[in-house]
């Protein structure tokens, strides 16, 4: 049941994707039947969805439409243009990750070649 769930809720985002340009309007029932399946089933938002809408109008956000991304030394901006809400997402620990990826193939590669 959860991951039909998760699965809808990609659909949804992927209609209101869909359908933003000539009906705005959708796109932000989509995200709203979404955000009702996420709470009913106690489900965390996918990544990817997780920064395309805004968490204060809920409205859906289209980067370079009606949002705006800039980058800081240590985080990313989201600026809605709906309602002008503000929000900084850190990414040291993506960078992390990647360091970490890097290392652990590293490892893998030297075992092959010993
Ligand atoms: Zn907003």
């Amino acid at each position: 049941m959860l991951k039909i769930a998760g699965e809808r809720i990609d659909i949804l985002f992927k209609l209101a994707e869909e359908s933003f340009n000539a009906h705005p309007e959708r796109s932000d029932r989509y995200v709203e039947m979404a955000r009702n399946i996420a709470t009913k089933y106690n489900i965390r938002m996918p990544r990817i969805w997780k920064r395309r809408f805004c968490k204060n109008c809920y409205k859906f956000l289209k980067p370079g439409e009606n949002c705006q991304i800039r980058l800081k030394d240590s985080y990313v901006t989201v600026k809605c243009l709906e309602c002008g809400n503000v929000v900084n997402i850190p990414y040291i620990r993506e960078k992390k990750d990647k360091r970490r990826k890097r290392i652990e193939s590293y490892v893998i590669k030297k075992g092959i070649n010993e």
